[in-house]
């Protein structure tokens, strides 16, 4: 339903604290909205550039209700909030945008591998894991390769065991915690791609340029813009990810993960209903970031232009990488953005790096 446009003065509502939410309540602000962010952590990266931090857990009822209440628009910023949170929510009287059926398929390895083939959308080939015994089978099937992932609560490579020959299903089950899993083939592909796009209360679209980008122990280290893919995959991408947002009636950003091989063509990987890793260029390299054309798009404004006027190298900084502050912020070529956290944990994302060039 096409509403209209949220005047500035109005209030988005962020569920999730995080540094996505951080910087969606930047971009709102920026727009000259008001931001309350929702979220169990006592000091998350959001709260510091959000009006207002609800600390509460997503299962708080009175929380939620006053949330629903205070709030013009919801939104989330990572894809594991309760679907009945979000339900309550709706219950409550907030539009949430986008809407509660994504996460049910996002939330779940297993449903999205079967939404996305659904749509017509290659993937890698997969099997339903429940027990040792499927695995054992899935296993053979598969020559005895393959990454075990958890069907839930996966992310940055967490929840996954890549197995080889000899490998023992029983253990490799129990490494994986022994919840419910899809074991997938392993896809030798040329490189990995994110397609992120967004579409807007009037049913527009619009992509940013597809990165490319490079995983190290599984999280996200680079995006690199271009992508070394031809204008015919890049194209497909796009088309393929629209073809998602219809689907759906989608309303703000999503990301579709690809890996792309010259053999086997564009398999999606996953989904990400929400501005991604692999976007932070579109800050310093694009007209509108994703994370003002997600805020656009639940604000029911037009979509701004997602058009790139330079080139783009997005580096993380994970745990102590953002040691190296003091040197990075002695290059004026280096934008830096720090997501405002206490603890360098290992493997924790910290911050990132974006490194421009002329197109
Ligand atoms: P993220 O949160 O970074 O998106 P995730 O934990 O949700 O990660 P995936 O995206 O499925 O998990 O996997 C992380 C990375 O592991 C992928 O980007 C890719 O580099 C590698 N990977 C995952 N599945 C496969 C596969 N079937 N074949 C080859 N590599 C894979
Ligand atoms: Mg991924």
């Amino acid at each position: 339903m096409k509403t209209p446009p949220l005047p500035p003065g109005s209030t988005i509502g962020i569920m999730g604290t995080g540094q996505l939410g951080r910087m969606l309540a930047a971009a709102a602000a920026k727009l000259g909205f008001k931001v309350i962010i929702y979220g169990p952590d006592k000091t998350p990266p959001a709260a510091q550039l959000a009006n207002e931090h609800i600390c509460a857990s997503y299962e708080a009822r009175d929380a939620l209700e006053l949330f629903a209440q205070k709030v013009d628009v919801a939104t989330y910023e990572f894809e594991n909030i309760p679907v009945s949170t979000v339900g309550l929510l709706i219950k409550y009287g907030a539009s949430v945008r986008p809407g509660h059926e994504v996460l049910e398929v996002c939330q779940d390895r297993l449903f999205e591998k079967q939404f996305l083939q659904k749509l017509g959308l290659m993937t890698a080939p997969y099997w339903d894991v429940k027990s040792p015994h499927d695995l054992e089978i899935a296993l053979k099937d598969m020559e005895g390769s393959g990454i075990l992932k958890t069907r839930r609560m996966g992310y940055d490579g967490k929840g996954q065991v890549r197995l080889g020959q000899g490998d023992d299903p029983q253990t490799a089950f129990k490494a994986c915690g022994g919840v419910p899993a899809i074991l997938e083939e392993f896809v030798e592909f040329d490189c990995e791609i994110s397609q992120i796009a967004m579409r807007g209360q009037g049913g527009e679209v619009s992509f940013f340029d597809p990165p490319h980008n490079l995983h190290k122990d599984g999280i996200l280290h680079q995006s690199h813009v271009p992508a070394n893919i031809s204008l015919e995959v890049s194209e497909e991408a796009r088309h393929l990810t629209a073809s998602i947002l219809e689907e759906i009636d989608y309303i703000g950003v999503l990301t579709v993960e690809f890996f792309w091989s010259s053999r086997k063509g564009l398999m999606a990987n996953e989904i990400a209903p929400r501005v991604h890793n692999s976007g932070h260029w579109t800050v310093e390299a694009c007209v509108s970031s994703q994370f003002e054309q997600h805020i656009r798009a639940i604000a029911g404004w037009p979509l701004g232009s997602s058009a790139r006027h330079s080139n783009a190298v997005m580096t993380n900084l994970i745990g102590e990488d953002v040691k190296g502050w003091s040197d990075l912020i002695k290059n004026p070529h280096i934008a830096l953005t720090l997501y405002g956290k206490e603890e360098a944990r290992q493997g924790r994302k910290m911050g990132h790096t974006v490194e421009t060039s002329p197109l």
